[in-house]
C-alpha cells in the first residue's frame, strides 16, 4: 500500500519547491510535463498527448519614470518590449476609452477599467461585453503603451496577461496611480525588456487499460502564473492526481480512467480548445470528470460543487461526503478544466477550497498545505470512483 500521505507531498514539493513557477511554454513547465509523463509512464499508463504552440516569454527588466522619479511597475506577462517616452492620458469608462485621443500616448487605465482583470481576447470560456470592447478599442486606437492601475490595496493582480494582446502593458500598484493621475498628461518613460521565444504546451492523457466505454476522468493542471510557487494552484492538484493513477493504474475496474494533466489552465486555455476537437467523439463516454484545483490548505476546507450532473448522481455524492464532515458543499464555478466538460455534457465534479486567497500570489507555498487535506481529497476521490464504477453514462447525466 503507497503511503499517500507522503506521497502526494513529495509530488506537491516537486512542483511547488524543485520547479516553482511553471507558466505556459516555459522551460519550467516543460519539466513539469516531462515528470508527469514519467509517473504515468511509470505506473503503466498508456499516453496521448495534446501539443499546441504558445510563447515562451519572459522578463528582463522593467522601468517607469516620471520626472527622475522611479515609480513600481510589474510588465504584464506577455507584453512587448518597449522603449517609449510620452504623455499620459487617463480613462476610468468604456465611454471615456471611446473618446479620447491615446494614439501614440500612454493609456493610464483606472477605475472600472483597471478594476478588474480584463479577460484575453482569444479566451473561450469567458466572454464578456465590456472585455471585448476595452480590447478593440485599445486595439484600434494604438496608444505607444498601456498602464493599469491595480486597485486592490495588498494582492498583486496583472489587469493585463493576454498572449494575442499585441500592446507594451504593465500594471502599477494603486499608490503609484494616484500619483500620476496627480499628473496626467505629463511625460513619462516606460521601457520594458521582455522577450517572447516560440515554444509550446503539451496536456498529457494517461489512461488506463479498462473498459473506454465508460470512462472517469480525473483532471489537474501543472501550469502556474508568473511569480508563484503554486503550490494550492495547483501542486496540490496534480499531486493527488498523480497518487490517484499510482494507486489505481493496476486495479481491475468495470471502467477506464483518463488521469488529465492541463499543461495552460492559466492563460488563454489554448489546450482545451484543442482537446475538445481531439476528443469530441469521447465526451458521451465519459461518465464524469473530477476535477481538483486549488485543493489543501491546512485553515481551510476542501469544498466540492457539481455541472450538468444528474439528480441520483448528486444524491449519492451528498451520502458520500456524509462521511466526511469537514468538507463544503458550495455553488458552481465556472472556471478550470472542468468547464470544457460541463461544457460539452459531460457532468463535472469539482474540488477546490473557500478562498483563492493565496493562489497567484508568491506566498502560495506548501507551507500552507496540510498533508491531512491532500488525504482527504484523495480518499473521496476514490470512494467516488468506486461508488459509480458500476453506473452508466446516462445515469450520470442531466
Ligand atoms: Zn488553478
Amino acid at each position: 500500500m503507497i503511503d499517500v500521505r507522503s506521497r502526494a507531498f513529495e509530488h506537491l514539493h516537486y512542483f511547488a519547491d524543485t520547479l516553482g513557477e511553471r507558466p505556459a511554454g516555459s522551460p519550467a513547465n516543460h519539466q513539469a510535463e516531462a515528470y508527469v509523463r514519467e509517473s504515468f509512464q511509470s505506473n503503466g499508463l498508456a499516453i496521448e498527448e495534446v501539443r499546441v504552440p504558445f510563447p515562451d516569454w519572459s522578463l528582463n527588466s522593467a522601468q517607469l519614470i516620471h520626472a527622475g522619479r522611479s515609480l513600481a511597475l510589474s510588465a504584464n506577462p506577455f507584453s512587448p518590449a518597449c522603449d517609449v517616452t510620452a504623455p499620459t492620458v487617463a480613462v476610468s469608462t468604456l465611454p471615456e476609452l471611446e473618446a479620447a485621443n491615446i494614439t501614440g500616448k500612454i493609456a493610464l487605465l483606472y477605475g472600472e477599467l483597471s478594476s478588474r482583470p480584463i479577460f484575453p481576447i482569444n479566451f473561450m470560456p469567458v466572454r464578456l461585453d465590456r472585455d471585448i470592447a476595452i480590447n478593440k478599442l485599445l486595439i484600434e486606437k494604438a496608444p505607444a503603451a498601456v498602464l493599469a492601475v491595480n486597485l486592490h490595496p495588498t494582492r498583486h493582480i496583472d489587469v493585463i496577461e493576454d498572449e494575442d494582446f499585441p500592446l507594451s502593458s504593465a500594471t502599477i500598484p494603486v499608490a503609484e496611480g494616484n500619483y500620476l493621475l496627480q499628473h496626467v498628461g505629463e511625460t513619462v518613460h516606460l521601457r520594458i525588456d521582455a522577450e517572447s521565444r516560440d515554444s509550446h504546451v503539451t496536456t498529457l492523457i494517461g489512461r488506463t487499460a479498462g473498459n473506454p466505454e465508460r470512462r472517469i476522468v480525473v483532471s489537474a493542471h501543472f501550469d502556474t502564473k508568473f511569480n508563484t510557487p503554486g503550490a494550492q494552484d495547483n501542486g496540490t492538484g496534480m499531486a493527488v492526481l498523480l497518487t490517484l493513477a499510482e494507486m489505481l493504474a493496476g486495479r481491475d475496474l468495470p471502467i477506464g480512467l483518463d488521469f488529465v494533466a492541463w499543461s495552460d489552465e492559466e492563460f488563454g486555455a489554448h489546450s482545451d480548445t484543442a482537446y475538445v476537437e481531439r476528443y469530441r467523439d469521447q465526451f458521451p463516454q465519459m461518465m464524469c470528470c473530477i476535477n481538483m484545483d486549488g485543493i489543501g490548505p491546512r485553515a481551510e476546507n476542501t469544498t466540492l460543487t457539481m455541472l450538468a450532473q444528474s439528480e441520483a448522481f448528486e444524491q449519492q455524492m451528498h451520502d458520500i461526503t456524509t462521511d466526511y464532515p469537514a468538507v463544503v458543499w458550495v455553488d458552481p464555478w465556472y472556471a478550470s478544466n472542468h468547464y470544457t466538460y460541463f461544457a460539452n455534457g459531460v457532468p463535472a465534479l469539482v474540488l477546490g477550497s473557500l478562498t483563492m486567497d493565496r493562489t497567484h500570489q508568491p506566498d502560495d507555498t506548501a507551507d500552507w498545505i496540510s498533508e491531512a487535506k491532500l488525504d482527504e481529497v484523495t480518499r473521496l476521490v476514490l470512494d467516488i470512483i468506486m461508488a459509480i464504477q458500476d453506473q452508466s453514462t446516462d445515469w450520470t447525466r442531466a
